[in-house]
């Protein structure tokens, strides 16, 4: 098994045409190939796929020839699902901060620079293998595309290094030198500004996609976010915003202003902040892996759905604040507790994911997108919230290859 958003030489998809055939409900996200919802949902379906491609969709009955064929068994296929928002270039373990937290106890040592400490001290090899650990983990849970970061490492070369190993195993890549103020320079911020803009982000830019910053209270304020957004922009990276997590603040409004793709998190929002939200391009990306793991309120999809906003669910995967790789557990949180109806939920999980990494080839299932699909061992997609916590996820294809 490979990572998501790699191919080995090994697993190079083949031209041979293969057809899945018996899908009891096919997710297309395509609402012209189906029954014109926005999941574009056919029954009794079939895919046809040709190399890393899908090519063709539809009811079963009217399926092409083919060269092979795969009986689904009434199982539902959806789209891979697309987690815009991950951490996994870190090191260390903070099971004792997170007990403590579930416990009611006060734990002083905790916090982001505990895995900057760890991950600085970590060799490439081992961060490597982090990394390829979760992207195998996820890609067993059906996640096709997901975007990593850097953040813990805080120096020019950690963060470059970072980055160089992530670029090696996903193309969504993303520099987020200003995670926190490092440790060296908490007495002048303003000077790690400047690192972050100047030689730091001459370092990391080759190696990504995208430029991220956390706009909050005790990370960086909203000049120093846009002091580090649009220096990424003139080297070519594109803007997201960690915004609006922990308090109201400007990460949500300044995320629009620049289109960044997305702003994440998005759980302290004021009506102007909405309002901008469903006027620009910006998705609005939820991660409720962070509130659930730090007991902390939902962020409220519902009114953002309401507002007409384009909402992507991820999973936040990181050591300290949501160490969960699922994004089918962001699902059923999402559907549970957050206002979202099971089809919404699920058509963040993937289309909202493409959406908040500006793509069109992965999070649906149409002729021309990427064959990165997942079949449930269930009927239908709204299982992933119906039945919480099961390994429904039975087999993933990516690029064309059955990888699970
Ligand atoms: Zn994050």
């Amino acid at each position: 098994m490979s990572s998501p958003s790699t191919a080995s030489p090994a697993e190079s998809a083949s031209t041979a045409s293969t057809v899945i055939t018996n899908i009891a409900t096919l997710v297309t996200n395509d609402p012209s190939l189906g029954d014109r919802s926005p999941l574009g949902l056919i029954q009794s379906a079939a895919v046809v796929i040709e190399g890393d491609r899908v090519v063709w969709t539809g009811e079963e009955s009217k399926a092409p020839a083919t060269d092979n064929r795969v009986d689904a068994g009434g199982r539902a296929v959806l789209p891979g699902f697309v987690d815009s928002h991950s951490h996994l270039l870190f090191a260390g373990d903070r099971t004792e901060e997170f007990n403590a937290r579930m416990s009611g106890r006060s734990y002083s040592a905790g916090g982001i620079r505990t895995t900057v400490a760890a991950t600085r001290a970590a060799s490439d090899a081992d961060l490597e293998r982090t990394l390829t650990r979760h992207l195998d983990e996820a890609l067993r849970q059906g996640t096709t595309t997901m975007e990593t970061k850097s953040g813990y490492g805080l120096t020019v070369e950690d963060e470059a290094r970072a980055l160089r190993i992530a670029a090696r195993h996903t193309d969504e890549v993303t520099y987020l030198g200003a995670h926190v103020v490092a440790p060296e320079h908490t007495e002048d911020p303003a000077a790690y500004v400047s690192l972050v803009t100047g030689e730091m982000l001459d370092a990391c830019a080759p190696y990504a996609r995208w430029i991220d910053v956390f706009c909050e209270r005790g990370a960086f304020d909203g000049d120093q976010a846009r002091a580090v957004l649009t220096a990424g922009r003139a080297r070519g990276l594109h803007p997201r915003v960690h915004a609006n997590q922990l308090s109201h603040g400007p990460g949500v409004q300044l995320a629009v202003e620049l289109d960044a793709a997305s702003a994440d998190h998005c759980t302290h929002l004021t009506d102007a902040d909405v309002d901008a939200l469903a006027h620009g391009r910006t998705v609005a990306t939820l991660l409720p892996g962070a509130e659930f793991s730090t007991r902390a309120p939902w962020p409220d999809a519902r009114r953002l759905l309401d507002a007409g906003v384009t909402v992507a669910l991820s999973t936040d995967c990181n050591p300290g604040s949501s160490f969960t790789s699922s994004v089918p557990f962001c699902i059923a949180l999402a559907v549970r507790d957050m206002g979202m109806t099971p089809d919404e939920a699920v058509w963040s999980a993937t289309a909202g994911g493409a959406a908040a990494l500006r793509r069109t080839d992965v999070g649906r299932v149409a002729p021309g997108a990427y064959a990165d699909l997942a079949l449930l061992d269930a009927p239908s997609h709204v299982h992933l919230a119906y039945r919480p916590g099961v390994p429904l996820v039975r087999g993933v294809w990516r690029r064309g290859v059955r990888v699970v």
